[in-house]
This record gives structure tokens, C-alpha cells and sequence, in this order.
């Protein structure tokens, strides 16, 4: 094994999506589809945001890619755009295949849809924005990362991430009653219950590869009384990555089953595990794609249910958990929920030492795996955290401080750290806040 990238060069990465993708493509086919979707799918807000940027270079310094490449202004987020979109909607979607290449890398891996640099911003210019149309106009001209496209088939195909069939979905929810079972007597995955207060839902790797998360779930659901249940029935998966890379109509068909699925079992409301881009998808992208301003039936994340339950005392904890831990805050539930304070109030309750990262709550850096990077898989793994040394920046000073155990909210930040941890030998254990209120919490013999 070599060394650890600890630099990336620019230049085109091999990727069979991508490539093949652009070696499909005519100037016309091009010029159509961009025109497409300017003209019938954005409107006021990108003429706004196109015409406002006075290239000022503000936001430069609010983006981890920017500040981990030793400020290479390609990486600024206003000369991403410049790369991307605007050239585009300025030449009127006359742009070369070989363009449409660097744009497509650049949209689905050289930013995370994070929106920090939207905070920094003088007029509140939101570039994950522009971003996301770039990818719908990658996504019409069949120009997508490989792995990430795998992803969006299977939830065309099965409406679940991880190609889980129904009756898989079910034997694993029967293993992790059985299993919780021997540790809580007559513990129950209630499956179907029409009427019950929650829908607990879930995304498509924690049957897969994490079912120890929905075990957890389950024994702190029946510890607090909730009166829930899971489906039974596709519409079980939260998850959504066909809002990553643009498919806004599989976007919309997810959503509409996971909503439809919440009404047809009359719950009152959805809960949801601990995923951040999962929460994007049904409180503010899909929603909306279908209509609905907000979600029609109400979701709760994880982070504001567990806050609920300690603060009406549902929860009793044997003791704090005694290792020294920080808080990584995910950009989809704190920048875009505001859900902040709530999780400090969890940790607090929960954690005997807690020692914040710098900066923190809604200024806090992405992971660098949202917005679907991580999801595009091995090619683009050296990019991704590289482009994040920011991160393993603030990681290292709270480990100076003696902190032992970060906690990350959000499926795709445990990836994302992960392999920040592993690339710059950190050293830090990875845990759910789930992990530590299990683990704590008194049990129901
Ligand atoms: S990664 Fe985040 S900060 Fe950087 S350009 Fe994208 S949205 Fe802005
Ligand atoms: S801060 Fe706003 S106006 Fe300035 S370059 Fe960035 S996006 Fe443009
Ligand atoms: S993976 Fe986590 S930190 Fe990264 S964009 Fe999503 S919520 Fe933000």
C-alpha cells in the first residue's frame, strides 16, 4: 500500500457512468435538454442567484473543499458555479461533451450540498442549489456516477436502497425481535399496527448491514412505551438517493410511498432513524417535489424524539457514558432543521464529558460524504478526504482535549467520518447516539 493521498489533482477520474455517459452525447442532445430544464424547471430563484453573485469571493472560506485543498480557488463554491451552471445558462447550453465531463465530476463530488457557504453569503446565495439543478441536467443527459446510479436503480426497482426484497425486510425485523427478545421478555417489533402514535422508519442499510441499529430501536422504544410500529410493506425506507442525482421523479415516487404508506397504517406521526440526507429528502426536497410545503404526515428525526423522551422523563439512564465525547452535527438536521441545541441537550443528558469541536452547530463543517459523495463510491474515495482535512483538523483538537468518542446523528457522516478517522489516523470511536442511550439507559427485565 502507498502512502495516503494527502493532495488531489484535478483532473478527470475514471468512472464508467461518467464516461460513458458523455462519449452518448451530441451538442443538440446538450442544447435541448439544458434549455429543458431551464426553461421549464427553474425560475426566478437561479436568474436571482446567476445575476446577484458579484464574485466576491465571500463564501470562499465557508467550504471544506476550498480550505482542505490550500484554498485552490477552482474549490471556491462561487467558482463552482462559474464552472458548472452559469457558463451554461450564459452560452445557452451551448457547451461541449468535454464540458458537460468536468461539470458532472464537479457537481456529484466537489460538493456535498452542505450550504454553509449560503450562511457566509452577503445575499444568501445557495449554491447546493445550483448544484442540485447541474445534477438534474446531468441526470436528463444520462451522465451519473456509476455507484450512485446503482443506488437510484434500486429504489426504482424495489423502493429500498440495498435491492432488500419484502420478505428479507421482514425475516430481519422477526431476527431482531427474537434477538431483543432474550434481552427484554416479550419485547415486540410491531409490524402493521394500524393507528399506533409512530411509524419508525428506516433507511435501506440498516437491514442490510446495521441491524443492531433498529435491535437499539426497538428496546428503547419499548422501554419509553411508545406505541409504535414498523411496515411491513415497501415505503419502509426513508432513504433517497435519486434526489442526489437529480432523478426528481424517483425522488418523488419514493416519497410518495413513504408518506402513503404512514396515512393507509393511520400513525400520527413518522419517526425516523438517525440519517441526515434521508431527513432532507422527506422534510424539505420530496415533500416539496410532490407538493406538500411540509410533510403531510408529521416526521420527527431521531435526535428530536430522543429529546422528547428525555425531557417528559421516559427514559431512565443507569449511568453517563463515562468516555470524554464530541458531537459532529449533521448539516441536514441542524443547518436545515435547526435541531442543534436539542442534540446538545441529549448529549448532555446522556454523556458525562462532552468537549465541543470548533466551529459547532449550524457553522460546523460537513462530513464531506453528504449530498451523495460517498455514494459515488471508490473512485472519487481519495477526493473526498482529502477534501476534507478541515474536519480531521477539528477531529484532532478535540482528541487533544482527550475526547475519545465522536457522535455522529447522520448514516452518511459515520461513513464520511469513518474514513477520515481510518485516512488520518485519529484514532476515534464512531457511535450513534442511539449506541450511547442503549448502551446507558435502564431495561425493562
Ligand atoms: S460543499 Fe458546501 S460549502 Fe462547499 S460549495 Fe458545496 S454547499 Fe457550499
Ligand atoms: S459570497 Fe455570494 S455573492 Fe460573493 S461570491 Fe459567494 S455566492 Fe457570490
Ligand atoms: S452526511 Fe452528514 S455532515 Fe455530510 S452533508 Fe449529510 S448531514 Fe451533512
Amino acid at each position: 500500500m502507498g502512502e495516503p493521498a494527502s493532495k488531489i489533482e484535478v483532473k478527470n477520474i475514471k468512472d464508467i457512468g461518467l464516461d460513458e455517459g458523455v462519449a452518448r452525447l451530441t451538442p443538440e442532445k446538450i442544447e435541448t435538454v439544458v434549455n429543458d430544464v431551464i426553461d421549464n424547471e427553474t425560475g426566478a430563484r437561479l436568474k436571482v442567484y446567476v445575476d446577484t453573485c458579484v464574485h466576491c469571493g465571500l463564501c470562499s472560506e465557508a467550504c471544506h473543499y476550498y480550505l482542505s485543498n490550500d484554498k485552490n480557488p477552482i474549490f471556491a463554491p462561487a467558482a463552482k458555479v462559474k464552472q458548472t451552471l452559469w457558463e451554461i445558462v450564459e452560452k445557452k447550453g451551448k457547451v461541449s461533451p468535454a464540458f458537460i465531463r468536468r461539470a458532472a465530476e464537479l457537481c456529484y463530488t466537489e460538493c456535498n450540498l452542505c450550504r454553509r457557504c449560503a450562511m457566509y453569503c452577503p445575499f444568501g446565495i445557495d449554491v447546493a442549489y445550483m448544484m442540485l439543478i447541474m445534477r438534474r441536467i446531468c441526470h436528463k443527459l444520462g451522465v451519473t456516477p456509476q455507484y450512485i446510479q446503482d443506488t437510484a436503480h434500486s429504489h426504482s426497482a424495489t423502493m429500498n436502497q440495498m435491492w432488500v426484497k419484502e420478505d428479507e425486510w421482514i425475516d430481519t425485523l422477526f431476527w431482531q425481535e427474537e434477538e431483543a427478545g432474550e434481552e427484554v421478555e416479550n419485547l415486540r417489533i410491531p409490524l402493521e399496527k394500524e393507528g399506533a402514535d409512530v411509524m419508525y422508519s428506516v433507511i435501506g442499510p440498516e437491514p442490510k448491514f446495521r441491524a443492531q441499529l433498529i435491535y437499539q430501536a426497538a428496546v428503547i422504544m419499548n422501554a419509553a412505551g411508545v406505541d409504535w410500529t414498523m411496515p411491513a410493506t415497501p415505503g419502509w425506507d426513508n432513504s433517497d438517493m435519486a434526489m442526489y442525482t437529480g432523478d426528481n421523479e424517483m425522488m418523488a415516487r419514493l416519497k410518495k410511498e413513504h408518506f402513503e404508506t404512514a396515512m393507509r397504517l393511520k400513525v400520527k406521526r413518522i419517526v425516523m432513524g438517525e440519517c441526515g440526507h434521508a431527513f432532507r429528502s422527506v422534510y424539505d426536497m420530496g415533500n416539496r417535489a410532490l407538493g406538500w410545503k411540509m410533510p403531510p404526515v408529521e416526521m420527527v428525526h431521531a435526535l428530536e424524539f430522543y429529546y422528547e423522551l428525555f425531557k417528559a422523563d421516559r427514559i431512565k439512564i443507569k449511568h453517563k457514558f463515562d468516555k470524554p465525547v464530541t458531537l459532529h452535527d449533521p448539516c441536514n438536521v441542524i443547518r436545515g432543521r435547526g435541531l442543534h441545541e436539542m442534540a446538545r441537550y441529549v448529549v448532555n443528558k446522556t454523556c458525562a464529558t462532552f468537549i465541543e469541536m470548533t466551529p459547532n452547530r449550524e457553522h460546523n463543517y460537513c462530513c464531506c460524504a453528504g449530498g451523495g459523495v460517498i455514494n459515488c463510491g471508490p473512485p472519487f474515495r481519495d477526493k473526498r478526504v482529502v477534501s476534507n482535512r478541515v474536519k480531521a483538523d477539528q477531529l484532532s483538537a478535540v482528541k487533544k482535549k482527550g475526547v475519545e468518542v465522536c457522535i455522529a446523528p447522520c448514516h452518511n457522516c459515520h461513513g464520511g467520518l469513518e474514513d477520515i478517522i481510518h485516512h488520518y489516523h485519529l484514532g476515534l470511536e464512531l457511535k450513534f447516539l442511539g449506541d450511547i442511550i442503549y448502551e446507558i439507559m435502564e431495561k425493562p427485565e
